[in-house]
């Protein structure tokens, strides 16, 4: 039996397709490329914003003109959220949420076996447990280990808290042992990951751990030479975690904490818990520990109600923050979020504009941190094509064989991809 499967939005959505792929191949199935006939087809939906709504549908819609004989199978947020509305689309067969995805093969076979339409979607208050997907090997040389699920921020604008629950970590002895399977594996990178990292352990009173106990476990064994995080939340980053992420060598240098804005205003509509100049003290922080950290940022253009000042105090505070990458998106309106009650929803025109001028600006910070680089020395870790990563996540070439770390001071840069020299 063939199955092919795709994913539409975030990287925890790739991590759990790929974990799904792994439990299809143990179970003895192949794996057909999506464009192609097969028997099963699983699509992995994502609803964050409107379009990604209306792209879950055209790719279950391709799915059942691929093989209108195939068992059509929608499972994630779009599938949670929405649940009759997938059902009822043409070829669904089977629905599944955000949990239940480790059963995926017993569910697709019974599902072949019936012929009836199923839907396994557990309520929001139902999610209790971590569901203990196994990482994914992204690389031969990196791997990711999804350790938090779930959210319950409820900033105005987000959908994922519907969609994905509460609070749910992995616990402490399993990410151990996943660890020690991946360092054993050859693995040295490990990327941690979660819906709402920084929260990681809220839900684990009776182990008292913290996301820095989870990063200790992830760096025992020696293999592992990387932990890279990812996304955190400003308020996170207080001195004594600044502290201990710094002593953790490990530890990549290279941090993304979601902005969203820098005006404090629109920070308060968007019902973000931070003020501009927390968000500027965590960074601060960062980098008196880590001087050549990497701070990298989302930012929100053109949010219900932000004004032209407002729009300049981001510009403004991501000047100040310097960032090394910025991703922009131009605020999309997601229905059922509290950002639909908000007076004054900007026309696309005025999104449009100042996510230009945002990314723009992200372009110059970029070039500007890449240029700091040039004389430093940064370990690189080799993959294939000729390049690898540093820590801080720059892209550098080097003909190191894959999995080899090589120490390379940076002479220049071409297309954001640096070059240099390696020394001992
Ligand atoms: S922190 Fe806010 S933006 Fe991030 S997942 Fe939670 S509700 Fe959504």
């Amino acid at each position: 039996m063939k199955v092919a499967l795709t994913t539409l939005g975030c990287k925890v959505n790739h991590y759990e397709t790929e974990a799904m792929r792994e439990l299809f191949v143990q179970d003895g199935w192949e794996i057909a490329e999506f464009s192609s006939l097969a028997d099963v087809y699983v699509i992995n939906t994502c609803t964050v914003t409107q379009t990604s709504d209306t792209k879950s549908r055209q790719m279950i819609a391709r799915a059942h003109r691929m093989n209108p004989d195939a068992l059509v199978v929608a499972v994630g947020c779009y599938a949670q959220t929405a649940p009759e509305a997938v059902a009822s689309l043409e070829g669904v067969g089977l629905v599944v949420g955000t949990s239940g995805r480790k059963e995926i093969v017993l569910r697709v076979n019974d599902a072949l076996q019936s012929k009836s339409n199923e839907a396994y979607i557990s309520p929001l208050y139902e999610m209790r447990e971590f569901e203990p997907l196994s990482a994914v090997r992204d690389s031969r040389t990196r791997a990711t280990l999804k350790i938090q699920d779930g959210c319950v921020n409820f900033c105005s604008y987000c959908i994922i808290p519907y969609a994905r629950g509460p609070l749910r970590s992995r616990p402490l002895e399993e990410i151990s042992t996943e660890v020690k399977l991946l360092a054993r594996e050859g693995y040295q990178e490990i990327v941690l990951t979660g819906i709402h990292l920084a929260s990681y352990g809220r839900d684990l009173l009776d182990q008292g751990a913290t996301l820095l106990d989870a990063i200790a476990r992830a760096s025992e064994p020696d293999g592992i030479r990387r932990i890279r995080l990812g996304s955190l939340e400003p308020l996170f980053v207080t001195e004594p975690v600044a502290k201990a992420l710094a002593e953790n060598p490990k530890i990549c240098r290279q941090f993304h904490l979601s902005l969203q804005s820098g005006s404090n205003t629109v920070l308060k509509r968007m019902n973000r818990k931070y003020t501009a100049e927390e968000y500027l003290s965590a960074i601060a922080l960062m980098r008196k520990y880590m001087p050549d950290c990497a701070i990298t940022t989302d930012v929100i253009a053109g949010f219900p109600g932000e004004t032209d000042e407002e729009h300049a105090e981001t510009l403004a505070f991501c000047k100040e923050a310097r960032f090394a990458r910025m991703h922009v998106f131009p605020f999309s309106l997601r229905k059922g979020t509290k950002a639909e009650a908000l007076s004054n929803h900007l026309p696309k025109s005025v999104k449009d504009a100042r996510a230009k001028q945002l990314i723009h600006l992200g372009k110059e910070l970029t070039h500007a941190y890449l240029n700091e680089q040039i004389g430093s020395v940064v370990e690189v870790l080799a993959e294939s094509g000729g390049a690898g990563y540093s820590g801080n996540y720059i892209r550098v070439k080097t003909s190191a064989p894959e999995g080899e770390i090589v120490r390379i001071r940076i002479e220049g840069f071409e297309d954001e991809t640096a070059f240099g020299t390696q020394v001992e």
